[in-house]
């Protein structure tokens, strides 16, 4: 079967460059991948899968079955589809031929990797047990998520899935390795709105104003002090502003300031304390300076866990896949990504592909107008996946 698999994947490598290409020259934004959404359906369809479309507005689900026995099981894999915001600045052919929209998180090459994975375990259906569901998710890059959107519409069930994988390109790892971590891995984020309100004038007269600039200095100070006093020590946490408007000048103090930043954390029972107290501690700072604090809360995404068996399982059979030298232990990372989700309700597992390439100058991060790929982790994405999901059906 691995034999099989690798060649496949070699066999097909050249047309997962193409069809990547296609996908990053025509990248649409979170929840409007109508063109990606009937282009992946046309190659499903091509392959001789009938996916179900418009799942979650914008996503498909495909299902390839494999021989049907006692016990079968269900291996759920997804893909995000969505591009962002960004201008490309690459110039390469495939170029985002939109202007201002960019494929800067990989989101083509995930698809465009799983879209290789029907084409292999299609080929082999007839020589595994079990079911593959593969899931094509819109608006991973926007709240609330589309992998939230998917799940209420019910891509966990009918037939539901034992486990998840997913994968996403890692720009800091070179192309050819994997990377591994069990247990928590990415972040929960919340975004956090406040508008701090006092009585503005002339800075002469303090004493007859109510000087938001100052509360609202308070309560970033204070808010940082529920990270270092009241979080669980052993629970990774950011709480980050990037955004105070306090719109005076020299000698005017404004009504009012406007704050915006990130909370994360790898706790659900910690995020929803921290945020509990930070709300409390704002409100009451303003109200006893005089003022007040309208704090408003974004829930995000929740924070993703690698569940720890079936990460191990999935990755001793990466090294089998990739030889040990080409697979790593990952760190923590405290992005956020909406695979949390499935993360929250199914045994899941999210692993990264490496693609980086330092001797062709390939090194940019996601979210950046320079991202690019070594576009041979194309090969490794579908074959390694396919092999995964192989290997996970049959585990006990
Ligand atoms: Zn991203
Ligand atoms: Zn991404």
């Amino acid at each position: 079967m691995l034999d099989s698999i690798k060649s496949l994947a070699r066999q097909y490598a050249a047309d997962l460059v193409q069809t990547r290409r296609h996908l990053h020259a025509h990248p649409e934004l979170s929840f409007h991948e109508r063109n990606t959404a009937r282009f992946v359906a046309d190659q499903l369809k091509a392959i001789g899968i009938t996916p179900q479309e418009g799942v979650a507005d914008t996503g498909l689900v495909a299902i390839i079955e494999g021989r049907i026995s006692d016990s079968s099981r269900v291996v759920g894999l997804r893909a995000d589809m969505d591009a962002l915001p960004i201008h490309e600045a690459n110039d390469v052919p495939y170029k985002s031929t939109v202007d201002g929209v960019m494929h800067a998180c990989g989101h083509d090459v995930h698809t465009a990797s799983l879209l290789g994975v029907a084409r292999i375990l299609h080929v082999l259906r007839d020589q595994f047990d079990g079911t593959v569901k593969l899931v094509f998710q819109p608006g991973e890059e926007k709240a609330p998520g589309g992998a939230s959107l998917m799940i209420k519409e019910g891509v966990l069930e009918n037939p539901a899935p034992v486990s998840m994988l997913g994968q996403h390109v890692a720009p800091n790892i070179p192309v050819g390795k994997i990377g591994f971590r069990e247990g928590m891995y990415m972040a929960s984020t919340d975004e956090i709105y406040m508008t701090v309100r006092g009585k503005g004038g002339h800075a002469a007269m303090p004493d007859n104003l109510v000087d938001p600039v100052l509360i609202a200095s308070h309560i970033i100070v204070a808010l940082q002090q529920i990270i270092s006093r009241n979080r669980p020590p052993a629970s990774p946490s950011v709480l980050s502003f990037g955004r105070f408007i306090a719109d005076g000048v020299t000698n005017v103090i404004p009504n009012e300031v406007t704050i915006q930043g990130t909370f994360r954390c790898m706790n659900e029972e910690w995020r929803a304390e921290g945020k509990r107290r930070m709300v409390k501690l704002a409100e009451g700072i303003a109200e006893a300076m005089g003022g007040s604090c309208e704090f408003e809360i974004v829930h995000g995404y929740p924070f993703l866990k690698n569940h720890p068996e079936l990460t191990r399982r999935v990755r001793a059979q990466a090294v089998e896949y990739m030889g040990p030298e080409n697979v790593v232990d990952l760190d923590l990372w405290m992005a956020g990504e909406d695979f949390a989700f499935y993360s929250q309700v199914v045994d899941s597992c999210f692993y990264r592909l490496g693609t980086r390439n330092e001797e062709r100058g390939i090194i940019s991060g996601v979210h950046t107008p320079t991202f690019d790929i070594d576009e041979s982790a194309l090969e490794t994405g579908a074959g390694l996946m396919s092999w995964l999901a192989v290997q996970e059906l049959k585990a006990p």
